[in-house]
């Protein structure tokens, strides 16, 4: 039996950062910039205003105040997306919109609260400025957000929801980046059933197809559902090859040592087992090695296999702790570890035979404090307790028992927040 580092250096050893794609920029969420982005325009592109207002120099408002006012005659209005043919001279004002550029001559945005404007009864080409501007008021300069020829975003970055909206700012349709990998799950089992058919007796729904499959559109994989094997060699065979395209495979069920445990034989014969007990509960039989397989052209390829326990919360743990990395990492992100928090056990766990225990907890945080409790009965085919759960309680294997009240770190899954 491994440990679960060890365990995951393997499977992190087994798989690379995969190619770039170009695509449009709505389409890259979550994935890696492939390319170095340099802005090729000012933005914003010229001086323009940064509140409804006039335009003026502010030479021309020293003094202003409420109770003497400066006037100034107002000779154009300008509203954003139009540039206005006129200067501001001594003694004019321009009546500008925010966003509009800012007129020649005109120094400082003077924005319409500090201004006679609204007490005014009459329409006038006349605006009294109370206030006294300095030089650069309520402008916003060409370039502040953006320089031309400045490197904005670089290879590596995670493409979120303000680097999409900072590549259209600089008109940017298109980009490269990492492309995401196919992760093709297979069900084992002779008594597992397709969601859509009515359940005969003795037999269970495929969930963990659609679990597994769900947390690998979570992590930016697409999933590749190539459905059920029969415990039998030649079932199994037959469907992984449907996955040979595929970067990764996924199985689950048939890893234990049963008598209709068929993935670590198909694994040895048709490919490599790299280890297959891992020191954790739950998910101590975990299958991991290569398949053989054949690529373009007819050469020889290897796929990763990650065989995970059927259990349905086996499955999903194992897949937190060594698809969710291997996932990450192919699609190029540097940070492969779940964040962690301290959290006070509410009860006390015992640790029976010396595995690393990930116990399904709800974890809140009360007076700047987190707190963990159990979600109940932990067996692992108790999949509701990993619906209620949002972090993983973390047992150490040389620990018999952690007492109520003890802090132990948790791998959060989700924040109760969100
Ligand atoms: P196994 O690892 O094949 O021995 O399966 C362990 C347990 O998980 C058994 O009770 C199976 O019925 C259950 N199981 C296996 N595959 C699935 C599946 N795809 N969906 C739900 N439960 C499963
Ligand atoms: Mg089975």
């Amino acid at each position: 039996m491994i440990s679960v580092e060890q365990a995951l250096e393997k499977v992190l050893s087994y798989v690379t950062v995969l190619e770039a794609e170009e695509k449009p920029i709505l389409d890259c969420l979550g994935q890696v910039l492939a390319e170095d982005i340099y802005s090729n325009i000012d933005v914003p592109p010229l001086d323009n205003a940064a509140m409804d207002g006039y335009a003026v120099r502010s030479e021309d408002t020293r003094g202003a105040s409420e109770k003497s006012p400066r006037s100034l005659e107002v000779i154009d209005t300008v509203p954003a997306g139009s540039i206005s043919k006129l200067k501001v001279t001594p003694g004019t004002a321009i009546r500008i919109m925010t966003g509009a550029p800012v007129p020649e001559g005109a120094d400082a945005v003077v924005p319409f609260e500090d201004t006679d404007e609204t007490q005014r009864k009459e329409p006038s080409n006349k605006i009294g400025i109370l206030t006294e501007a300095k030089a650069g008021w309520n402008i916003r300069r060409a370039g502040e957000d953006i320089a031309r020829g400045s490197l904005i975003l670089s290879k590596g970055t995670v493409m979120k929801p303000a680097q999409i909206g900072v590549l259209a700012s600089l008109g940017r349709s298109r980009v490269s980046v990492i492309r995401r990998p196919v992760v093709a799950i297979l069900s084992t089992g002779d008594e597992v059933v397709d969601i859509n058919q009515p359940l005969p007796p003795g037999k269970i729904y495929n969930s963990n197809a659609y679990s597994i499959a769900a947390l690998v559109l979570r992590y930016g994989g697409i999933p590749r559902l190539l459905g059920i094997a029969l415990d039998k060699e030649e079932s199994l065979v037959a469907k992984l090859r449907q996955g040979w395209d595929a970067d990764m495979l996924i199985t689950s069920g048939g890893v234990s040592v049963g008598d209709y445990d068929v993935v670590k034989d198909v694994l040895a014969k048709e490919g490599e087992i790299t280890f297959w007990t891992v020191r954790m509960k739950p998910g101590k039989p975990l299958a991991f090695g290569r398949i053989k397989g054949v690529g373009k052209e007819g050469t020889v390829k290897y796929i990763p296999l990650l065989g995970l326990p059927g259990n349905p919360v086996s499955s999903m743990v194992t897949f937190e702790l060594f698809a969710r990395p291997a996932i990450l990492k192919m699609i190029g992100k540097k940070n492969l570890a779940r964040p962690t928090v301290k959290a006070v056990l509410e009860e006390s766990v015992v640790n029976s035979d010396g595995r690393r225990i990930f116990a399904r907890a709800i974890v809140e945080r009360r007076q700047g404090q987190y707190f963990a409790r159990l979600t109940g009965p932990q067996g692992s085919g108790i999949l509701t307790s990993m619906a209620q759960a949002n972090g993983l309680a973390i047992v150490p294997e040389d620990k018999a028992k952690v007492e109520k009240g003890e802090t132990v770190q948790v791998i959060m899954l989700d924040w109760s927040e969100e």
